[in-house]
């Protein structure tokens, strides 16, 4: 079919970027069941960028409705968020009281294990039962960036119908091919981006800077969704390895489709997006700072003694003690149990994956990814 851009700051200019696409009745019929998937991954509000924006996701269950269909909204924050909290806090605690429409915490709801037979990195995962039994799925991710993933938009978004902790074996299987596995097995049958307030900088998902984008983006094709998207941050979906991987694997292209409405240039611009390091960069931080913690401190270094202070290299976590106040809830976030508060946070670097989920829990942005 073709990608849709509308130039906007109103939520309610949703319903154009679906009609550019032929109208919602294209992608659902009446007394079908569609599970609408917003990125509700914290306790933030909407003007921070890191959360769809419920008014929008109220007007598509709106146009859902409209079909005959039967629209249910449902989310998984991080773990180890609780969704109560997370939920009141992004404007959805009383999305049915207030827009008539269900809403579904997914970490409450039945679920099941699922096989996934084309999956390189993950074989199985843990989701939902209404996402699985639903007729249509409506994605609806934010425009952000993510300083694991460069970008976290339509592909990325699902990782929200796996339950719970759950979550965490796709980091530790790959994230990036793991995301397109998943995506084999949960189909998105239409990918709506809220653009209209996005996040850039390397705190995104949770803790990077709002920023006014103003446009909305929609199309069938999950991948050609994200290629777009990609683009309207100035970025290159072929550098965004999870977009690059789902392209190459045949989920979708990442160009030569069509595109309607707005115009990419009238909406582009080029923000801070996160940088993977170079091969190179990597080994000579990594030389230089083994250089630096022997003339630091040679003895405790040349004993195998227990804990040498160093510099975190690139692509590793750095703790800022400074903005740290001891909530302690990176520490079950974390999936190998690298994370220890003692008189401080410690990182277990022998453990560590640099998967960064702690980094996407810490309310105050104290974990940070050097880079
Ligand atoms: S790093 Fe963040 S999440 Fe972890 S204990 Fe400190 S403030 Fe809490
Ligand atoms: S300590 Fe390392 S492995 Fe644990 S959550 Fe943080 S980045 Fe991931």
């Amino acid at each position: 079919m073709a990608v849709s851009i509308v130039k906007t700051d109103r939520t309610a200019d949703v319903r154009r970027a679906v009609e550019l696409l032929g109208g919602m009745k294209k992608f659902v019929t009446g007394g079908e069941k569609v599970i609408i998937k917003p990125n509700i991954c914290a306790a933030k509000d909407t003007f921070t960028g890191a959360v769809t924006d419920p008014e929008m996701v109220a007007e598509v269950c709106r146009m859902v409705a409209e079909c005959g269909a039967n629209p249910v909204v449902a989310e998984s924050p991080i773990y180890p968020f609780k969704g109560s909290r997370v939920y009141q806090r992004a404007g959805y605690a009383d999305f049915k009281s207030k827009y008539g429409f269900e809403f579904m915490d997914i970490d409450s709801a039945d679920s099941r294990e699922i096989s996934i037979p084309r999956g390189r990195a993950i074989k199985a995962s843990v989701v939902c039962d209404a996402v699985l039994n639903c007729d249509k799925l409506i994605n609806m991710p934010v425009l952000k960036t993510h300083l694991q993933t460069v970008v976290t938009i339509g592909l990325k978004n699902l990782k929200g119908v796996v339950v719970g902790k759950q979550k965490h074996i796709i980091h530790l299987q790959g994230l990036h091919q793991g995301i397109v596995d998943l995506n084999t097995v949960v189909k998105s049958d239409l990918t709506i981006v809220d653009g209209i307030i996005g996040m850039e900088g390397t705190g995104g998902p949770t803790n990077g800077r709002p920023v006014k984008m103003d446009v909305i983006v929609a199309g069938d094709n999950v991948v050609e969704v994200d290629a777009v998207a990609t683009r309207v941050m100035g970025g290159d979906p072929m550098k965004v390895e999870h977009i690059r991987l789902a392209s190459e694997q045949g989920l979708g292209s990442l160009s030569g489709f069509e595109m309607v409405g707005d115009s990419l240039e009238s909406v582009s611009a080029r923000r801070d997006l996160p940088k993977t390091p170079g091969l190179n960069k990597i080994l000579i931080t990594d030389i230089g700072v083994r250089v630096m913690n022997l003339l630091r401190d040679p003895i405790m270094l040349l004993t195998g003694g227990e804990r040498v202070v160093r510099k975190a290299r690139l692509g590793e976590l750095i703790i800022d003690e400074a903005l740290c106040d001891g909530c302690r809830l990176c520490i079950p976030a974390c999936p190998v149990d690298a994370l220890a508060y003692g008189e401080q946070l410690d990182c277990d670097y022998k453990l560590c994956i640099q998967c960064f989920c702690c980094a996407e829990v810490c309310p105050r942005g104290a974990l940070k990814k050097k880079f």
